[in-house]
């Protein structure tokens, strides 16, 4: 069975063929610069070489006309005839309160992702876009859609409302949400694999470090917590996003620097994070090697982000009532050896003992831990595709 994964931004298209009766990729790519001048396609066949189609699109649906040349191309193509592709899986960001699941891309569906726009303002539309250019060209072919926030439905409601007058909740739907719902539940399954134990036995930390990251406590397969919230500002500290603050400094700094509403919103999401403390980079491999040469902001915004990591999974313990295994992912997790070393330092009186020598790996699944830690500590790439593609398989198979 293959199935064509899509994650469409507002100007880029991303996609993987997936074949999975072994689960192998068969060829991905990306479509940039969309409805703007210079738009390109790099189309990456596996085994094959690459191929890259510098062709105008002025809309997704030009980009999925091309991307589908591609895919059957007589050179740079994987399969005979697009019939052979039996679903396509779509992500979105945002499902709001409506999804707690994948779910087939119906009419209705599609009108309730609609109404959650206001709430992901910058994701769903293009998300919405590139289901409409699908459906457009493969009328007949099954879509699901895949959202970030479906993972976390399943949190308590004293962990998602905040302390707010409960009206703006019924009225805005002003709740924490959580983001990278598909990748936070693609590495908690792999570390309950990993663990040799069914996952509705196993309470789990992932930590998703990349340039937005997230952690969430997994409690039997099902999401309890995590660190994103109404929107993916809120929690760690990230590249350029602030995480959690003092919702006073907002109003604060807007009254005396005369910031307008818009001013506000581009310091709390783009120059803040490690590039607002260190002033060097938002790209933690520079902020490491300008700590390494003694660079004090960039090591303190390595302090800052490794602590509020740390302390998070020390509060996810406490949420949980225990943890069986820590699980590094995205890029960050999967990459960076010391990053992961600094983010458990001191937390062996919680049972999670590191071992450096098994630490110093990247980017494979593998166990990190000394024997005699009482918690798994694991690195588990993030695999957010296949999982899109494994839910889209069984949604269509079902
Ligand atoms: P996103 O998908 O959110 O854009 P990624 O998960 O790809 O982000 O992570 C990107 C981040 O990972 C960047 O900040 C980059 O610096 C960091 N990263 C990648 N490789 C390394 C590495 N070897 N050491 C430290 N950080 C790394």
């Amino acid at each position: 069975m293959k199935i064509l994964v899509i994650n469409c931004g507002s100007s880029s298209l991303k996609y993987q063929l997936f074949d999975m009766d072994d689960k192998m990729v068969l060829a991905k790519g990306l479509a940039e610069r969309i409805g703007i001048e210079g738009s390109i396609l790099t189309h990456k066949p596996t085994g094959k070489d690459n191929a890259v189609f510098e062709q105008p699109m002025k809309d997704h649906k030009e980009a999925l006309r091309i991307l589908m040349d591609a895919l059957v191309d007589p050179v740079c193509g994987v399969i005979a005839d697009m019939s052979e592709i039996s679903a396509v899986g779509h992500r979105v960001v945002h499902a709001g309160e409506k999804f707690a699941s994948s779910v087939f891309l119906t009419d209705e569906v599609i009108a309730a992702l609609e109404e959650c726009i206001p709430l992901a303002p910058l994701h769903n539309p293009p998300n919405l876009m590139g289901i409409e250019a699908c459906k457009a060209i493969l009328p007949d072919v099954p879509m699901v859609g895949v959202f970030d926030t479906a993972f976390h439905q399943t949190m308590p409601k004293y962990a998602y409302i905040y302390p707010l007058p409960y009206e703006y909740y019924e009225k805005y739907g002003i709740r924490k949400y959580g983001f990278h719902g598909t990748s936070h539940r693609y590495v908690a399954q792999r570390a309950a694999a990993m663990l040799g134990k069914d996952i509705k036995e196993v309470k789990v930390i992932t930590c998703h470090l990349g340039n937005g990251s997230s952690i969430a406590a997994v409690d039997g397969g099902k999401s309890v917590e995590t660190s994103m919230g109404f929107t993916p500002l809120d929690g760690l500290a990230m590249g350029t996003r602030c995480g959690t603050i003092d919702p006073a400094i907002v109003t604060f700094l807007m009254e005396k620097e005369g910031l307008s509403i818009k001013e506000m919103d581009n310091i709390l999401n783009k120059k803040s994070g490690v590039l607002g403390i260190s002033g060097v980079s938002s790209d933690f491999r520079d902020i490491e090697t300008a700590a390494d040469e003694g660079n004090e902001r960039a090591e303190l915004a390595l302090k800052i982000f490794t602590y509020r990591v740390r302390s998070t999974i020390g509060q996810y313990a406490a949420a949980m009532g225990g943890v069986d295994a820590v699980v590094f992912t995205a890029g960050i997790g999967e990459n960076s050896v010391t990053i992961r070393q600094a983010c458990l330092e001191g937390l062996e009186f919680m049972g999670m003992k590191l071992d450096k020598d098994r630490n110093n790996t990247r980017g494979n699944e593998t166990f990190i831990c000394a024997d005699d830690s009482k918690v798994a500590i694991l690195l588990i790439p993030t695999n957010e595709e296949l999982m899109i593609a494994m839910d889209t398989k069984e949604i269509t198979q079902a």
